[in-house]
């Protein structure tokens, strides 16, 4: 069955209208942690990682990326685009991280190039294609399981119609592929993001998404004037000036953070001799971090006088400028906070220029990590027998993000079901959709596929005997007949390739 707009909205569930940022004192003692890490895949440089949309027509193994038309048929560009930048932003706020957007070239899915900050595109590119029955999306694991261009990479099912705070929601899906993407895997808490199974609408990480995303990255971290609670207030300004260059009139100041929702960050600042007649500040997150920022001019006399006032609630990654008249020798108090009261908080930098030259954007720090090779899990002679009646079924497929519906996990693997162990199949992720793998288009967005028996696609059908294609590795790449039934499994989107096996690795999940 379809999923109708009408039946859409009859699942629809009201935003909160406040929203918390910061992780609540919550007591974490003596409760149980459900989610799960991929560790070791994280990524290097968390200070920066980067995302960017696929413009279509961007190669996925031989499919052409549809993400601007699927999502432009639901909504404008901007908001669905917002919605994806939001889902960005909670991970942000919560974790020892940002999350930059950046363009996107185009260039092929999984394109030889750097593992982070390649500069055609997002460390965490994506796109859409068909993926088939279930599917809502999948996500290529971060770094070091996939060690070239294709981690973190994320592909919604161009076949699904996603909702706007509603239906199936792109920003609930959206969150819990970047949770994917930045190494988490499924909690098996149904509060959580990460929980396995679509089942509404979910606007805000869980305690347990959050405990999740911090032990991989830890919690956000205060800047170099905010350590210790120290310039928070207007009593108690970080003065700057000695930032300003005394010729040109401008100062810089990177890896600033605005680290708590109801933080402030408090500049001084004395207008230096060469000073023109205006203070232009720049307040910059765009192509640095998600974060919503806002900024204050104050000028004090005897009181403070608000000189300009800008706020960008829900623009995750801008730039604030504001223009006041300065005179030599005046003081000036800048405030730089949250704008948004979610998602907003996060990495910044502070730009002042007294003078007329041009000032360009604060640079981004250094992230480039070149491409390594795959890892896996074990070599793939290691493929293992694994059904429901077998007892090798383990967690690892037994929570699926697949499908709307409050009974997950309802999949049975045939009897005979066989599960490649990754292991060595380096590369396989590249080859997620191979050039014979047709999806079942159109598939339904629910419900099962209407499938000829044996394509793996229809749950009482032969499995795939991929464990039996004795593979052989050849460049890294799996066989076209192990290649074309990973692929087809994939497409299925309810199969993890994994086992029980605790040692076994995943490159993609969903
Ligand atoms: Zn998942």
């Amino acid at each position: 069955m379809k999923l109708s707009r009408t039946a859409s909205s009859r699942h629809e569930t009201k935003r909160i209208p406040t929203r918390r940022t910061q992780p609540a004192a919550e007591d974490l003692e003596g409760r149980l942690l459900l989610y799960s890490t991929l560790a070791p895949t994280a990524w290097t440089y968390s200070d920066r990682i980067t995302f960017s949309f696929m413009p279509d027509g961007t190669n996925i193994g031989g499919l052409s990326s549809s993400l601007f038309s699927t999502m432009n048929a639901i909504a404008p560009t901007a908001t669905w685009q917002n919605q994806i930048e939001q889902a960005a932003a909670l991970w942000q706020s919560y974790a020892n991280l940002n999350l930059a957007l950046v363009p996107d070239n185009g260039a092929p899915f999984g394109t030889p190039g750097n593992q982070q900050d390649d500069p055609r595109f997002g460390d965490i590119r994506i796109g859409a294609a068909p993926l088939g029955s279930g599917v809502l999306a999948e996500t290529f694991l971060p770094p070091p399981t996939n060690g070239g261009t294709a981690a973190g990479d994320i592909v919604f099912n161009s076949q699904i119609t996603f909702g706007i705070n509603g239906g199936v929601d792109l920003e609930t899906v959206a969150a819990h592929e970047f949770g994917h993407a930045l190494g988490l895997g499924e909690s098996t808490d149904p509060n959580a993001i990460m929980y396995g199974s679509y089942d509404g609408l979910k606007d805000n990480l869980s305690a347990d998404d959050i405990a999740g995303i911090q032990s991989l990255y830890g919690a956000p971290q205060f800047d170099q004037f905010n350590s210790n609670g120290h310039h928070t207030s207007l009593f108690t300004p970080a003065n700057i000036t000695s930032y300003v260059d005394p010729v040109y009139g401008q100062a810089i100041l990177k890896s600033l953070d605005i680290t708590a929702s109801n933080q402030s960050e408090w500049f001084t600042v004395t207008a230096p001799a060469m000073t023109t007649g205006t203070l232009t500040v720049n307040v910059q997150s765009t192509n640095l971090s998600s974060l919503a920022p806002m900024v204050t001019i104050y000028e004090r006399t005897t009181t403070f006088t608000n000189l300009a006032s800008i706020s960008a609630p829900s623009q995750y990654g801008t730039t604030l400028t504001a223009t006041v008249p300065a005179t030599a020798g005046e003081t000036f108090y800048i405030v730089v906070r949250a704008a948004g009261e979610y998602g907003a908080i996060g990495g910044y930098g502070l730009e002042l220029n007294f003078g007329t030259d041009y000032q360009a954007p604060v640079s981004p720090p250094p992230t480039v990590v070149a491409q390594q090779p795959d890892q896996g899990g074990g070599p793939p002679t290691n493929a293992l027998l694994a059904g429901p009646s077998n007892g090798l079924r383990g967690p690892t497929f037994s929570q699926h993000f697949h499908s709307r519906t409050t009974t997950p996990n309802t999949w049975n693997l045939p009897p005979d079901a066989v599960l490649a162990r990754i292991g060595t199949y380096s590369g396989w992720a590249d080859r997620m959709l191979a050039p014979n793998f047709t999806p079942n288009t159109p598939t339904p967005a629910f419900g099962p596929a209407p499938v000829a028996p044996g394509t793996g696609s229809d749950p009482t059908a032969p499995a795939i005997p991929i464990a039996h294609a004795t593979p052989t590795l050849s460049g890294g790449l799996a066989t076209p007949a192990v290649d074309r039934a990973i692929s087809a499994w994939i497409g299925l989107g309810t199969i993890d390739l994994g086992s029980s096996n605790p040692t076994d690795t995943h490159r993609k999940t969903h």
